[in-house]
């Protein structure tokens, strides 16, 4: 008789897409368990781990960025293996999975953006900051786009964590980012850049702002720029006021009215934060972004205990010769997997996919962003990966599994013989250890490999020299 799924000896087989913190952090929550023996491969498109710890967050935030160490950790522990280099829809399908594996868990981020829907959005000069961040970070998907920074102002729109990161990459002295991970074209255009004058904005106030005070307050510290605000537009609304009850949000209102309070200050660059304004047209010449004409709104009350914008119908055009939308992200459809178009999201119940109808869909998982959408900070995905985990686990015990007919053992024979190349921790130790030593002799800390192709050439050079 077949022994019970758990048993050393029928592990639950469990394969996890996506190697970001989510991805990462539902590994450690399904092996460091003691119930039932489990093992875990981890896949991801890239030849790279780590998601938006690598592509995402911003090169002078290396503090964050060591939670990486974490998750080598995790990646030591038994029944883990990595399969990096393979592409979900392209290498290897949903179908492929579930014929190996019990469970699967889509951990795939939410890879697209959300769109601000006004004239002007697509003129050349006006970009996603998921575009941008992933530039600076030497993200395979964006090494190739380039930045005009030739212009003296630029207009991001957005006030949550992204738009702070991109903010400061634009303000800061390009020399304090020398030693860092940036990707080298970014840190050379960021050198010449003639960029002096940097709009942030908020369609509400000061009290609604999505950034958390640390970022806000690093953004008002920096050396090289003054964080200005004008006084009418700090003042908190009447119909905020309940907000303030908030800590964060009232730590923000503070630190924005004592801004506004300090006046221009003296220093060459200028962050000028906006609130209750909404880009109304981005405005173009000869095909190239030239301004942004914004709308003032006014914030009444929602009913709620919150405020809500109304439009005044008064414009403003402020000039840009770049546009950074950081609106939010959005997710993309995974291959075999449903998918609500309307709100970017998988369906799912507390991370239980379910079909059309609304039933959970057996064996098959969302964490992370593909489970909540875009919210949350690196260490939220921890416990909320873990409580999908919490759920598997439970379901794997009542057998509501997939019933895969082959060993994933052979997965990697598999993948090879369908012409895929994929990338295994050790080797992903390899490209780590040899970015490290490219960025040695260029006195920063890592000098990215930007590209799968470049990637496997200098692994599989790495293993000739052996
Ligand atoms: P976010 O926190 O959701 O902020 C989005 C911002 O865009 C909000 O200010 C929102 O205003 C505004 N917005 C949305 N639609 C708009 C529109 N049509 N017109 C004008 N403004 C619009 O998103 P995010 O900055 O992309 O960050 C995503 C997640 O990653 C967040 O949880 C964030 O904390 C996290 N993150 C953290 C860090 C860090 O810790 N250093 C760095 C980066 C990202 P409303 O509030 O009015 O909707």
């Amino acid at each position: 008789m077949m022994p019970a799924l758990g048993d050393p000896s029928n592990p639950l087989r469990v394969a996890v897409v996506g190697a970001g913190p989510s991805g990462f952090y539902a590994a450690e929550a399904l092996l460091k368990q003691k119930d039932l023996a489990v093992r875990v491969d981890l896949f991801d498109r890239l030849p790279t781990p780590y998601g938006l710890v690598r592509g995402g967050v911003a090169p002078d935030h290396q503090k964050i960025k060591s939670v990486a160490l974490v998750y080598e950790k995790i990646a030591g522990l038994p029944g883990f293996r990595f399969f990096g280099n393979v592409k979900l829809g392209q290498d290897v399908s949903t179908a492929d999975l579930a014929a190996r594996y019990h469970q699967i868990v889509y951990a795939v981020g939410n890879e697209s953006d959300r769109k601000m829907g006004v004239p002007g959005e697509d003129l050349r000069g006006s970009h996603s900051a998921t575009e941008f961040v992933g530039w600076y970070n030497a993200h395979p998907d964006f090494r190739d786009r380039r930045f005009d920074l030739s212009c003296e102002s630029a207009v991001i729109v957005g006030l949550g964590n992204v738009a702070m990161d991109v903010a400061r990459i634009l303000a800061q002295d390009p020399q304090d980012l020398r030693g860092t991970d940036i990707a080298g074209c970014a840190l050379d255009a960021l050198m010449k850049s003639r960029v002096k004058t940097i709009y942030l904005l908020g369609r509400r106030g000061p009290a609604e702002a999505a950034y958390s005070p640390q970022e806000i307050r690093d953004l008002g510290e920096l050396s090289s720029a003054d964080l200005v605000a004008k006084p009418e537009e700090a003042a908190v609304s009447e119909a905020s006021r309940p907000l303030l009850t908030d800590p964060a949000a009232r730590k923000n209102a503070d630190y924005v009215l004592e801004k506004s309070r300090a006046g221009e200050g003296a220093k060459p660059k200028k962050i000028r934060l906006r609130f209750c304004v909404s880009p109304a047209e981005i405005v173009g010449e000869n095909g190239r972004v030239k301004a942004v004409k914004i709308e003032k709104n006014r914030l009444v009350p929602d009913g709620r205990g919150g405020a809500k914008l109304e439009k005044t119908g008064e414009f403003e055009a402020l000039p840009a010769g770049l546009v950074l939308r950081a609106i939010g992200y959005r997710g993309v459809p995974i291959p075999g997997v449903p998918f609500d178009a309307e709100s970017g999201k998988t369906p799912n119940a507390e991370g239980r996919v379910q079909d059309a109808q609304g039933a959970p869909l057996a064996g098959h998982y969302a964490v992370g962003w593909t489970k909540r959408g875009p919210s949350g900070l690196i260490g939220t995905n921890r416990a909320d990966s873990a409580a999908t985990a919490a759920l598997m686990l439970a379901d794997a015990k009542a057998a509501r599994v997939l019933k895969p007919g082959q060993d994933p053992q052979s997965i990697g024979d598999f993948l090879r013989a369908r012409g895929a190349r994929p990338v295994s921790f050790a080797e992903w130790k390899t490209l780590d250890a040899l970015e490290k030593e490219r960025g040695r002799a260029l006195g920063k800390i890592r000098e990215k490999f930007s590209n799968a192709k470049e990637m496997i050439a200098a692994l599989e050079s790495a293993a000739c020299s052996k």
